[in-house]
């Protein structure tokens, strides 16, 4: 299974972390031990200082392939679910800064927290679908599938000009405005159009 994601895919976002906006699409690939599932608590990793939450779609393949057309695309995925792309912030500007790839700051484990999967219409029009974020209880970001610079089908398809997909590879597809730093107690809980389907506490690894 390969946790593909895509970064800098709402413009918003992009501006919020000083990046241009892109031309292509920024793809990084978590390995599969950052996955996150059921609900389970995410600790903090020692390597950074700061962590910070990213709430994003995610989508299932229900098929994979190679050189996967637009239009084939639509029918490639199936499922849908809210989760979070942890990022070790400071990390990822010390390796932006000199050029260096972004694994450490953003593969680390447990890194890819999701929530149960759902159709993918389930929660309504999937390209119309809200998701948002609480820390603590406030609300700390709030999405559209709507408002992606690239479609969930560009990626697809993109991605897989480059990678052979394969069914049941997930694909995180970017986080909207409003990423801030998490810290040990805090309790973070994802929706979809106003669905509680995420909740997940930050502990300190022991
Ligand atoms: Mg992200």
């Amino acid at each position: 299974m390969t946790i593909f994601c895509v970064a800098r895919n709402y413009v918003a976002h992009a501006r919020e972390l000083n990046n241009p906006v892109p031309e292509d699409p920024v793809i990084f690939i978590k390995p599969a031990a950052a996955l996150l599932t059921d609900n389970k608590p995410f600790h903090l990793p020692s390597h950074s200082q700061q962590v910070d939450y990213e709430a994003e779609i995610v989508v299932r393949m229900s098929k994979g392939g190679r050189s996967i057309s637009e239009s084939d695309a639509a029918s490639c995925y199936d499922q849908v679910a809210v989760g979070i792309d942890f990022t070790a912030r400071d990390i990822q500007n010390h390796c932006k800064q000199k050029g260096l790839p972004w694994e450490i700051a953003k593969g680390f484990d447990e890194s890819a927290a999701v929530s149960d999967f759902f159709p993918r219409d389930h929660f309504g029009a999937f390209h119309q679908l809200p998701f948002e974020l609480t820390q603590n209880g406030k609300v700390v970001q709030r999405g559209n599938v709507n408002e992606m610079l690239f479609s969930v089908e560009f990626l697809i398809s993109y991605i897989s000009s480059i990678f052979t997909i394969s069914e049941g590879d997930i694909l995180f597809t970017g986080t909207p405005f409003g990423v801030g730093q998490v810290h040990s107690g805090d309790l973070l809980e994802g929706f979809i159009a106003g669905t509680k389907l995420l909740t997940c506490e930050v502990r300190n690894r022991e």
